[in-house]
């Protein structure tokens, strides 16, 4: 940032963004961008330029990153109807046999849509390679990225859905996608029908990312029974192979039941192995707690311990309008604001640390380069409305821009109206 009176003037830019708020920076800022780089944030300066975007006071931020979520699903629910959970999860499996590419592709593409337009630059997607879809998902998946390449990356995260020792066609298959350049394998221990078999399951995805160079992120203990230990389990492989800061544990539900002393052992070892940690409210708090009576758990994991423990805790949405979760549009604010419910975070500092777990924390995660509202960092930004984190998540007024490398890519106007 630049607070004194320029020397030389500054050259033809293509994009100035007017009376833009920063978050810890007091005023009004303009901010200066030129070949999708941010090249000046100013008070103010004297400049030409292509385009001119006037905040009106409204905080600019960096584009959101959603860190979890399952793309391939999308828009699946009417395929499967309304039924019991057991009757779903048997009919899901018969419907993703039935997946084409096209339909994939198209699902994938209606989201996209959505996620652009709300501001989100990254999302980091598990997609289903199993034996009822074999690599359909997966396909479909790709062409949508590439169609959407100019707004958003996806990184893809091959997923084993239906288990490892119940599903005896996912390893290779897992290996065929990893062949195919994809640089993360996941998994679902808690799946399995026996501790053995969990372990089984850890130590395969573990064998095949080793072998592929790959890194893994894996769900763990999407359940809030405390006699689920495969977060803990994944540590420990962690560790023993030395894939430190190679690991990311997603949901980890069952952490928030266990006895303190317990979770506190736990969370030194995910420390330890330097596992990132993505939490999911809102899906979670949709699907846990309670079996149909008034839910006790709400089906968060400990995030403020894991975040005081030194770990990377983020935020991801998980799943929209499929058999997981019945709702969603792609708004990674709700993802923050639901956070701030479900893990009680109150304060000012926790408000704002839930911001972070769906914008610099995934950002660490996923490994994106040059993020930030800094000169030099690209100029993926959002211009909202509000000024503030609090009238963000409030949601009041609702206007966003979003910004890739400095062009604007999507953006949401909302509005009320009343007969007074
Ligand atoms: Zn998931």
């Amino acid at each position: 940032m630049i607070n004194q009176p320029r020397d030389t003037p500054l050259p033809h830019l293509d994009t100035i963004i007017h009376d833009a708020s920063l978050l810890d920076r007091d005023g009004l800022w303009t901010i200066g961008i030129r070949e999708g780089k941010i090249v000046a944030i100013d008070p103010d300066f004297d400049a030409t330029s292509t385009r001119r975007i006037d905040a009106r006071g409204g905080l600019v931020t960096p584009s959101f990153v959603d860190p979890h979520f399952h793309l391939d699903k999308v828009l699946s629910r009417d395929y499967v109807g309304a039924l019991s959970y057991s009757e779903a999860f048997a009919r899901a499996r018969e419907a993703k046999a039935h997946f084409t590419v096209a339909d994939v592709e198209a699902r994938v593409c209606a989201a996209l849509d959505l996620a652009v337009a709300q501001g989100l630059g990254a999302i980091r997607s598990q997609v289903d390679v199993d034996f009822a879809t074999g690599l359909v998902s997966l396909e479909g998946v790709l062409r949508a990225r590439e169609r959407f390449s100019n707004s958003i990356d996806i990184q893809i995260v091959a997923f084993p859905q239906e288990g490892i020792v119940t599903d005896p066609k996912a390893p290779d298959l897992l290996r065929e996608a990893l062949g195919m350049g994809i640089r993360l394998i996941g998994g679902l221990p808690e799946f399995e029908q026996s501790v053995d078999d969990q372990k089984t399951h850890i130590k395969t995805i573990l064998d095949i990312a080793q072998k592929f160079d790959a890194e893994v992120d894996m769900h763990c203990d999407y359940t809030d029974l405390p006699q689920f230990k495969t977060l803990e389990m994944l540590a420990d492989m962690t560790v023993e192979r030395g894939l430190q800061g190679r690991v990311t544990a997603d949901h980890c539900c069952a952490l928030a039941v266990y006895p303190d002393d317990e979770a506190a052992r736990v969370i030194d070892k995910i420390l330890q192995a330097g596992i990132g940690v993505i939490i999911l409210p809102i899906a979670n708090l949709q699907m846990l707690g309670g079996d149909g009576t008034t839910p006790v758990n709400r089906g968060s994991s400990r995030a403020k311990e894991l975040l005081a423990a030194g770990v990377n805790v983020c935020a991801g949405a998980d799943n929209m309008y499929d058999i997981w979760f019945r709702f969603n549009r792609m708004d990674p604010v709700d993802t923050a604001y639901m956070t701030c419910l479900s893990a009680g975070m109150r304060t000012d500092a926790e408000v704002r640390e839930a911001f972070e777990m769906t914008t610099s924390r995934p950002a660490d995660l996923l490994g994106i380069k040059d993020y930030g509202v800094n000169v030099g960092c690209s100029a993926d930004l959002v211009v909202h409305s509000a000024s503030n984190i609090v009238d963000l998540f409030r949601n009041v007024p609702a206007r966003r821009y979003h910004l890739r490398r400095g062009i604007l890519v999507g953006g949401v106007e909302g509005s009320t109206w009343t007969s007074r």
